[in-house]
């Protein structure tokens, strides 16, 4: 835990956190430092996969059948199944089930995945690999040794395993006539992170957006390689996809987000009527997505910088020498630290 020395004189809310607790707790160089080595290691070395597989064992240990319960949903013959793995991450298979084409999103444990193909009798086209982190990417070979002609995409800046297929901003992929997707680059998590885009237009329904670690169920990933205007700017490309797409985030967050949320905007109608209903939903360990933009845009702090009730909520002002996307950019900051230690304690 990074902020465990600092943690016993630290009172409890966030509103009543000081400038001085924030710069204590997350910009010590030594904290800096030693998560700086830890993600290194991880990213970037061999013993980022050992720990993955370790993590993998213990995952299928203690949920045989998953972390949580999920359904799949259909738009139009079109069959998204969420497959929890790992102790909190879905990986998304979808299905034109005319065509029996399939493809999965961050299958980081290809066992499960595999199994729900098997089941679903049907043949895997491709890998879409959100960012290079071993708990979207790390099955992204077994699949691909499993499934010949499966292709691997990805953006080639993240280091993907198994990648071969990189891509840029916007370029469309297609499955036959109804498995369209774009990717769009949205870097900030990590320096290559991309969102796929299922189009709707393809299928006359609502499109899809599997979002990785940028955006959750009323949160954010956290900016392991960006800024807060790099971040800002991937958040409003999310912003700008039409209310009505449904999202489907790398994790199941939603509960902890929520809470969070309802201490930052305490104010919040929205917020407080999704909040009941996760807690309806994780009661039963069911599945909490997809929920749609139209809803995040009303509670999730992380895309709402723009919003003045969020402003005054956090106490904070425009000042005078600065411009709106750097206030915004400040405003995304604040809310980022103020999480990193709402989960720390
Ligand atoms: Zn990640």
């Amino acid at each position: 835990k990074l902020m465990s020395s600092s943690q016993s004189q630290r009172p409890k809310g966030p509103s009543r956190l000081s400038p001085r607790d924030i710069h204590n707790g997350i910009k010590h160089p030594g904290v800096l430092f030693k998560t700086t080595c830890r993600y290194s290691l991880y990213t970037r070395t061999k013993l980022g996969y050992i720990f993955h597989k370790r993590q993998m064992r213990k995952a299928r240990e203690r949920y045989p059948a998953g972390h949580s319960r999920t359904q799949p949903t259909i738009i139009n013959g079109i069959k998204i199944i969420p497959v929890p793995i790992l102790s909190d991450n879905y990986s998304y298979v979808v299905i034109d089930t005319a065509s029996n084409m399939a493809v999965v999103v961050d299958p980081a444990d290809p066992q499960p995945v595999q199994a729900c193909l098997e089941e679903e009798g049907v043949a895997l086209q491709a890998v879409l690999c959100t960012h290079k982190h071993w708990d979207h990417s790390g099955g992204n070979r077994a699949l691909k040794r499993r499934y010949r002609s499966c292709r691997v995409y990805g953006n080639a800046m993240d280091n993907i395993p198994g990648l071969t297929h990189p891509l840029s901003d916007k370029d469309t992929i297609d499955f036959g006539t109804r498995l369209r997707f774009r990717a769009f680059y949205t870097p900030g998590h990590t320096a290559g992170h991309i969102i796929y885009l299922l189009d709707g237009r393809a299928i006359g329904g609502p499109s899809s957006l599997f979002s990785g670690d940028l955006v959750f169920l009323s949160g954010c990933g956290r900016m392991f390689e960006g800024n807060a205007s790099t971040m800002l700017s991937s958040l409003d490309t999310v912003g700008s996809l039409n209310d009505d797409t449904l999202l489907w985030p790398g994790h199941e967050y939603a509960k902890d987000n929520l809470v969070f949320a309802a201490e930052v905007e305490p104010c919040n109608v929205v917020q407080k009527q999704k909040l009941l209903w996760v807690l309806q939903q994780r009661g039963q360990r069911l599945c909490t997505c997809p929920s749609t933009l139209a809803e995040e845009k009303q509670y999730n702090p992380f895309l709402r910088s723009h919003s003045q009730d969020l402003h005054r909520a956090l106490g904070l002002q425009q000042k005078q020498d600065e411009d709106w996307t750097s206030y915004r950019a400040r405003v995304l900051e604040e809310l980022r630290r103020r999480k990193d230690i709402y989960k720390d304690r």
